[in-house]
């Protein structure tokens, strides 16, 4: 009898699998790309996936065994696990690393860590002890704890034996169940009972029989709302039945008694479901946009990847919906990869409209069960599940899925910053893993946006990628006219209102009387920056990050925007103790206000990190200015994104020098971007329309080139200095960042390691030097950076990179600190 072996890939940052062994009663069951559980560690168990099985013995005599089987079937696919090697191989870091990313937890449970209250738990607490009822309580609040999280939460030191006993009582799940941690929510449906089923006159006599007595009366309103609501289906969520119809449970109760409609729990899907509504043939492209398609389709018989760079309102999107059909038509699946905030219910549902429930959404702010419902249905794909998605519209993380044949990939707004991973492990490009991915199945990329990257530029200008551009806006609407505001001139004349200029106030009220909408950017968020201390020139800063803190009205607190370390804002300087403190700077809410003054009629909204933390608070200020309900919005970043709204028609961009001054090689590209995207929402379809930018240095130059809509001139700038300094994406640019709350412990292991890499690769190392935030959470920062050139020894460059940042911190006296690298940073 052959032994069998199992590789297993754990969701931790290990640098490989590890080999257990399969038991005898498993060998049928045992396959790669399935679950198993395994042990690992102390006493830990972990789901892991299978990568490889065979007989070969590890050199070790004690080969632990495989505990459990999890899935029947494989839940990743070989295309998928290649990209994930490439990502671990090419951001060095590792595989695990970057299935733990890529797994829901409810697919990569971590064993006996993680805990959840039962699906089924009806809430019934008269048999648990005080103990058992504050972990109950605990895990009512958030959906699923680690044990350690639980224990930290409740503070109760054994807390194993009460796990147990609450697993014993159904109350929680825990690894015992870890085989089937996902349920499909169940509904309660009310359907006709099967007398009725086929018998419409009996039916309607029923009803008048019911209408006709008071007693009666309300039943068969009830039973007429459900008729209605049910339309074709054969039946009506109980809870809608009762919202809609007004009508209460106990006349439902007496209906159903009486055998005249019937109850019963039905599994559903938590995703909504919609039908198709619109025909692809039902978008016409204009001349220029097919001209574009056209061109697209030719140049991917050439490039793998190609570049639309179309204006703002070119309707790139409809360009989209045209290439997504062809490739759907072909059985095909298409990921449309969107960044994080702009995957907004606007695009979700003009997507949905005409690809109806095969779209699938993916973004972080789903739930685990969403999130292993999307996978499952992605894994489908070449089944004949009706229930598949072939359309997947996600942010970053939904690269990862399981796709099966992939045939187009879209990278939206592929200039933009948040598709860069930036913590934890894996540090990765979505653009980039976007065209290696492609490259794995063989499916075209499409990167479209409005302001290339220099990154996808320069891969156009080197033949990489192909191009096409569209300059034209669609449907004869222009380009807003720009106009620069010197705000130290406006000053010095005194054509200001706070902080903002007269000309500003005077456009947006003629736009208010004309019905028109407002969007006004200011990159910062909260009231004012800070208090600052006339007496002793300094602010308050936060306890755990060298950051100062900002002033937040509503609540009256100084917080601090990286560690959310909060205090109530004092009359007093806490350095010198004078009164004599101010408010200095300006941010979204204080501009709210300002306005609120200004036009007291106007209807304001306000858009930023602290308006939008809830799921859906950032939708509804979206819709709510959709549909006019209010007339000016107010936001950080946020408003930049690929929105698309028709009355707006004056466009403020408050203090476009903040974003210049920014000490990052990206500071003119990204200032340039976002200024150009903010214009782009300005005048679209009948309306012209005008955007204003104040500026403290009017005659910057990243400003003429917003002015002139210029970004072939942006482009050659910002490539002169990226070749004569070194940077991206002329050359390979590594930060590694060096951790430690510890100063000095940080300093001498900074100093240590620059010195073995400047030794390994001399004059492609600079630093260490501390980062613009040299302290954050208590933990002390410096950065080193690397600069490679982009030639032939690379990958061997990286590699051995790579090798020495694993001996320093093997060998170094300095194990203590963290080590993070961050490829493409
Ligand atoms: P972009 O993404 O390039 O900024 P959009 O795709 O959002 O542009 O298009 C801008 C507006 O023009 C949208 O309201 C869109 O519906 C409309 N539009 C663009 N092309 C067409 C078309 N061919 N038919 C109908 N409407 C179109
Ligand atoms: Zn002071
Ligand atoms: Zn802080």
């Amino acid at each position: 009898m052959l032994t069998y072996f199992a590789d297993i890939l754990l969701p931790l940052p290990l640098p490989a699998t590890f080999t257990y062994r399969v038991p005898y009663e498993l060998d049928a069951q045992i396959k790669t790309g399935i679950r198993v559980v395994v042990p690992f560690g102390k006493n830990k168990l972990y789901a892991g996936l299978v990568m490889a099985v065979h007989t070969n013995a590890p050199p070790f005599l004690h080969v632990k065994y495989v505990v459990d089987i999890i899935d029947a079937e494989p839940i990743v696919t070989e295309k998928q696990l290649a990209l994930w090697k490439w990502m671990a191989h090419y951001y060095l870091c590792y595989t695990g690393e970057v299935m733990a990313a890529a797994m829901p937890s409810g697919l990569k449970l971590a064993g006996e860590t993680l805990i959840m209250l039962h699906p089924n738990f009806d809430g019934d607490i008269s048999t648990l002890t005080e103990r058992e009822l504050k972990i109950a309580e605990a895990l009512t609040y958030r959906q699923r704890m680690t044990v350690a999280e639980v224990q930290k939460t409740v503070d109760i030191q054994k807390i194993f034996p009460i796990i147990k006993s609450l697993v014993e009582k159904k109350v929680i799940l825990t690894t015992e169940e870890i085989k089937n941690p996902y349920y499909a929510k169940k509904e309660t449906c009310i359907f006709l009972h099967d007398t009725y089923l086929n018998d419409e006159p009996a039916l309607f006599e029923l009803l008048d029989k019911l209408s006709a007595s008071k007693k009666t009366e309300k039943q068969s309103q009830l039973l007429l709302a459900f008729l209605m609501l049910k339309r074709n289906e054969d039946r009506v969520k109980k809870s809608e039945l009762l919202k809609k119809s007004g009508g209460s449970p106990s006349s439902l109760q007496t209906l159903i008694n009486n055998n005249i409609l019937v109850q019963k729990e039905v599994q559903s899907s938590r995703l909504q479901e919609v039908s198709s509504m619109k025909d692809i043939s039902d978008i016409y492209l204009s001349k220029i946009q097919q001209k574009s398609f056209l061109q697209i389709k030719e140049l991917f018989l050439q490039y793998s990847v190609v570049l639309l760079h179309g204006i703002t309102g070119s309707g790139k999107t409809e360009i989209y919906m045209k290439m997504i059909d062809e490739v759907l038509a072909q059985g095909k699946q298409v990921l449309y990869l969107l960044p994080e905030i702009a995957l907004t219910s606007q695009i979700v549902s003009r997507l949905q409209k005409y690809f109806g429930n095969r779209v699938g959404v993916y973004h972080s702010r789903f739930n685990e069960f969403e999130r292993v419902e999307i996978w499952n249905r992605v894994l489908q794909h070449s089944t004949n599940n009706e229930q598949k998605y072939s359309l997947i519209l996600g942010a970053r993380s939904s690269l990862l899925l399981p796709y099966q044949n992939l045939g187009l990939i879209i990278v939206d707004e592929e200039h933009d910053g948040s598709y860069k991973q930036q913590d934890p492990a894996p540090r990765y490009h979505a653009r980039d893993a976007a065209v290696v991915l492609g490259k794995l199945h063989n499916a075209p990329v499409l990167l479209g946006t409005a302001t290339p990257s220099l990154e996808s530029y320069y891969n156009v200008k080197q033949g990489k990628y192909g191009l096409v551009e569209l300059f034209e806006r669609y449907a004869e609407s222009q380009l807003p006219e720009i106009w620069i505001e010197n705000i130290p001139e406006a000053r010095r004349q005194k054509k200001m209102e706070g902080h903002l200029s007269h000309f500003l106030i005077d456009n947006m009220a003629a736009a208010l009387e004309r019905k028109e909408q407002i969007i006004l950017f200011q990159n910062r968020r909260g009231y004012a920056v800070r208090l600052y201390c006339n007496a002793c020139q300094t602010m308050p800063t936060c306890i755990h990050c060298d950051v100062t803190l900002t002033y937040h009205k509503k609540s009256n607190l100084l917080k601090c925007h990286y560690c959310g370390y909060a205090i109530a804002t004092p009359a007093r300087c806490p350095h010198c103790e004078s009164m004599d403190v101010e408010m200095k700077g300006f941010g979204t809410e204080k501009i709210e206000e300002t306005l609120l003054q200004l036009f007291p009629e106007a209807k304001i909204a306000r858009m930023d990190l602290d308006t939008t933390r809830s799921k859906t608070a950032y939708q509804k200020i979206i819709s709510d200015f959709e549909k006019q309900r209010t007339n000016i919005l107010v936001g950080t970043q946020m408003v930049t994104k690929g929105l698309d709204f028709d009355r707006v028609s004056v466009v403020g961009i408050l203090e476009a020098d903040n974003m210049l001054s920014f000490p990052d090689f990206r500071a003119f590209e990204r200032a340039f971007q976002v200024m150009a995207q903010v214009s782009g929402r300005a005048g679209r379809k009948e309306l012209p329309g005008k955007v204003i930018i104040q500026s403290y240095q009017p005659w910057h130059p990243a400003l003429k080139y917003v002015i002139g809509n210029d970004f072939k001139a942006m482009y050659e700038n910002q490539m002169e200095e990226r070749k004569k300094f070194r940077y991206p994406p002329v050359f390979r640019l590594i930060k590694i960042t060096l951790k430690h709350n510890n100063l000095e412990s940080v300093n001498a292991a900074a100093s240590e390691l620059a010195l073995v890499l400047q030794k390994r690769f001399p004059k492609q190392v600079l630093g260490p030097e501390f980062p613009l935030i040299g302290r954050l959470q208590n933990q002390f920062l410096k950065d080193i950076w690397i600069k490679f050139s982009k030639d032939a020894a690379l990958e061997k460059k990286k590699e051995t990179l790579q090798q020495v940042i694993t001996q320093f911190q093997m060998h170094s006296k300095f194990k203590q600190v963290r080590v993070v690298v961050n490829v493409d940073c």
